[in-house]
């Protein structure tokens, strides 16, 4: 439910067909897609200087959704954008891997309510609301509690039901917890934390509690597990295969097995990983298989997500 790969192509200038991340199309086939997330994420602030950026949110927003649709043209072969149930349907008898495109960080939005309807007509069918800054919507996690309690802005539950009007998934990772109880109260849809631990087996604020769970879960959603080695295990630089299905076990058994999915975060973690890429999809899936047997496999490696993204997109 959520890579970075879009960031390495933009930084990188290369192309979704060549280039050695996590994901490339040759991985993706390897590793079993069905669907991509690809999410655009807006550097800003410490993070725009580091990757040199001088446009505008609103304007890397663009350039970076003009990027996603030349990679699409360019690997049309394998790959399909999937903006409705049906395109997924379509891909999959083509025989073709589909990917939807999201957002990570609605800076970019910037209050301007209008955007949504804009982002929507680019293509974008998933929002993280943010990453690790403010911004017009809400506040993101944080290890303070008292700045974790702060709910959305009124602005954000505005975007928030814009969303669900429009038919665009709501994405609460990285969000803090009291905007995380705020978009289960507001949003009329499911929605999801599509790159997110359970904090309860590896402590951190990124991660979510036991009964953020729960309610996610309540409200016909799903949490992707994130592989990243420090959400996994404390102080792990590793990202072991078994601690990514501890994740999954505790999940299942706190807000049960409807509401695991996949969400890798990958070419979005700089850990070491014991299935190096993509392509190790394959083992892991054969792992979730004899873990929770194969029709709980079904549900957490695709059913799960997918029933979120049929409930929600239109
Ligand atoms: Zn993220």
């Amino acid at each position: 439910m959520h890579c970075d790969t879009l960031l390495v192509l933009r930084m990188t200038g290369r192309n979704l067909d060549e280039i050695d991340a996590h994901i490339n199309v040759e991985k993706l086939r390897r590793g079993g897609a069905m669907l991509q997330c690809f999410a655009i994420f807006t550097p800003t602030g410490p993070e725009a200087r580091i990757y040199r950026l001088s446009e505008s949110p609103w304007e890397y927003f663009l350039n970076t959704a003009q990027l996603f649709e030349n990679q699409l043209q360019r690997c049309s072969a394998e790959l399909a954008p999937m903006r409705s149930m049906a395109e997924l349907r379509r891909n999959m008898a083509e025989g073709k891997i589909s990917a939807m495109l999201t957002l990570e960080d609605a800076v970019c939005i910037d209050g301007d309510i209008s955007r949504v309807q804009t982002l929507y007509d680019k293509g974008v069918r998933m929002v993280t609301l943010t990453w690790n800054y403010e911004n017009s919507l809400a506040y993101p996690n944080s290890p303070d509690p008292e700045l974790h309690a702060k709910g959305l802005k009124d602005f954000g539950i505005e975007a928030v039901s814009e969303m669900n009007r429009l038919g665009m998934i709501v994405d609460v990772s990285h969000l803090s917890e009291g905007g995380f109880y705020d978009v289960a109260h507001h949003s009329t849809k499911p929605f999801v934390a599509s790159h997110s631990c359970a904090r309860a087996v590896c402590e951190h604020s990124r991660s979510l509690t036991d009964k953020q769970l729960r309610t996610l879960a309540d409200c016909g959603g799903v949490c992707g597990v994130n592989f990243y080695s420090a959400f996994l295990s404390p102080e792990s630089e590793y990202s072991r295969n078994e601690e990514i299905l501890l994740h999954m076990e505790h999940i299942v058994n706190k807000a049960g097995v409807e509401s695991v999915a996949l969400g890798s975060d990958f070419d979005g973690i700089s850990c070491g990983l014991e299935m190096k890429d993509y392509a190790g999809m394959a083992r892991l899936s054969e792992l979730i298989a004899e873990r929770f047997g194969a029709d709980n496999a079904d549900r957490i490696l695709h059913g799960n997500a997918l029933r979120v993204f049929g409930d929600v997109l239109n």
